[in-house]
């Protein structure tokens, strides 16, 4: 182990037995913390190679079980977020791309901080499940074509470790440690294709462009080295990305956009997340058709249909997706007014994220409970103009304690100019992979 750290210490390349011998024993209990610790330091500071990178996404990824979904006909595509306010996409990408042939079995995350969880999201839908056992998670998948269910097994365990030394160590902001942590989880999960949504901006992970390609292109090599063709597509996270906040308001949200096919930033990043994954399934033969697809199965209600479906098949009530007044509802609304006038020139995302956890909608750690009918509806973007007096957002919440804090955070998340700003996002930035 000293020679290990010896050697990233000098910035010498690591050799893949090397790596696999260190995962080995770390998963088995056999490192001190006190040497991870300092291994975790010299590669956050020297950095990894991409041989290095996908070297250490491999052990990682064989450190604990893996899902096999081979009996599973055909191409299976997963999709992974960086994660986003504001961001449904799952629940719209997922019930498009299976509605044009794609096969997927995903295994899915809570939220924590100021980005959601699509699992929280599925447990405001009244009867859902999300463990199903194996054999369920295939008769829900041959019956819609897509399932999203909670972690089984202990998919890569060694990151469990990793990432709990690295939190306390100032380790995680290194690109080749989240690039293995995020895809051996991935790899684990079985299957063939994945689909990234790597979020830019003040309400991303990573907020700086450069970061979020740079992680992009190490996730899509790493990805394609170890067996999985992996494609990328960089997103705007300078605002929030759709109008809800909250886990039973993104699922109205979500199904007023599969009902009725609205325009919209949420709309066109869904769209072409699904566009990518009916791509890397080979279910059309470049990504523009890949794409008139996608808009065809939103507009025609095919989308809706499977959605209606695996809720079904998960044991949840579908017609909660058409009646709302069957989802968690809170017992206060609270309209949210603009105190100046003037074009709104920034919204502070993160911040926006942490009003809506404040009113119950998100988890501060871990252990914490979510309220599936908190959160926020916005009802501004970037470039309004407003008065003083209009309408920015809506809350929704049960305990007025928890409101009051939320506001001064919502409130101070804007920014205003008195001259019309020009807003320069784009809600598609970059894509890897998918051209051909
Ligand atoms: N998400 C992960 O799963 N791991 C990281 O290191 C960062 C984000
Ligand atoms: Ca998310």
């Amino acid at each position: 182990m000293i020679n290990l750290i010896e050697k990233k210490k000098r910035n010498d390349e690591l050799t893949r037995s090397e790596i696999t011998d260190y995962i080995q024993a770390l998963t088995a209990g056999e490192i001190p913390d006190y040497q991870s610790a300092a291994l975790l330091m010299a590669i956050r500071l020297n950095g990894m190679t991409l041989q290095e990178t996908s070297d250490l996404t491999e052990a990682m990824r064989d450190s604990g079980s893996r899902a096999d979904l081979s009996d599973i006909p055909g191409i299976k595509v997963d999709k992974h977020s960086t994660g986003g306010v504001a961001d449904t996409t799952t629940l719209i990408t997922i019930p498009v791309a299976a509605a044009c042939g794609v096969s997927i079995a995903k295994m899915s995350g809570r939220g924590l901080g100021h980005t959601g969880g699509t699992l929280d999201k599925q447990e405001s839908i009244p009867g859902y499940r999300i463990g199903l056992t194996q054999n369920e998670f295939r008769k829900v998948i041959a019956g819609c074509g897509c399932s999203v269910i909670g972690q089984t097994g202990e998919l890569a365990p060694a990151d469990k470790i990793l990432y709990a030394l690295r939190d306390v160590t100032a380790t995680v902001d290194s690109l080749p440690l989240i690039a293995s942590s995020i895809m051996s989880k991935k790899l684990a999960s079985g299957s063939n294709a994945l689909i990234l949504d790597v979020k830019t901006g003040n309400g991303a992970f990573l907020p700086t462009e450069a970061q979020a390609i740079e992680l992009a292109k190490v996730m899509v090599d790493t990805g394609n080295r170890c067996g999985v063709r992996t494609a990328a597509l960089i997103t705007d996270m300078n605002q929030p990305l759709g109008r809800a906040i909250g886990n039973s308001l993104e699922v109205i949200e979500a199904c007023e956009i599969l009902r009725d096919a609205t325009s919209g930033r949420l709309t066109e990043t869904a769209l072409n997340l699904a566009a990518a994954m009916i791509f890397l399934a080979e279910k059309a033969p470049d990504f523009n058709s890949a794409l008139d697809c996608a808009k065809a199965a939103l507009s025609n209600g095919s989308a809706f249909a499977r959605l209606q479906e695996m809720v079904r098949l998960h044991g949840g009530n579908p017609q909660s997706l058409v009646d709302h007044s069957l989802l968690p509802t809170a017992a206060e609304i609270k309209e949210i007014r603009s105190p100046a006038s003037g074009w709104i020139k920034g919204i502070q995302t993160d911040r926006i994220g942490r009003a809506a956890m404040e009113l119950g909608a998100g988890r501060k750690s871990k252990m914490d409970q979510v309220d599936l009918s908190a959160g926020i509806w916005m009802e501004t973007e970037l470039g309004d103009r407003v008065e003083k007096g209009d309408l920015l957002g809506r809350f929704h919440f049960n305990d007025p304690h928890k409101a009051a804090k939320a506001e001064k955070i919502f409130l101070d998340s804007f920014f205003y100019s008195e001259k019309k700003p020009k807003i320069n996002y784009q809600t598609i930035y970059r894509s890897y992979g998918i051209q051909e």
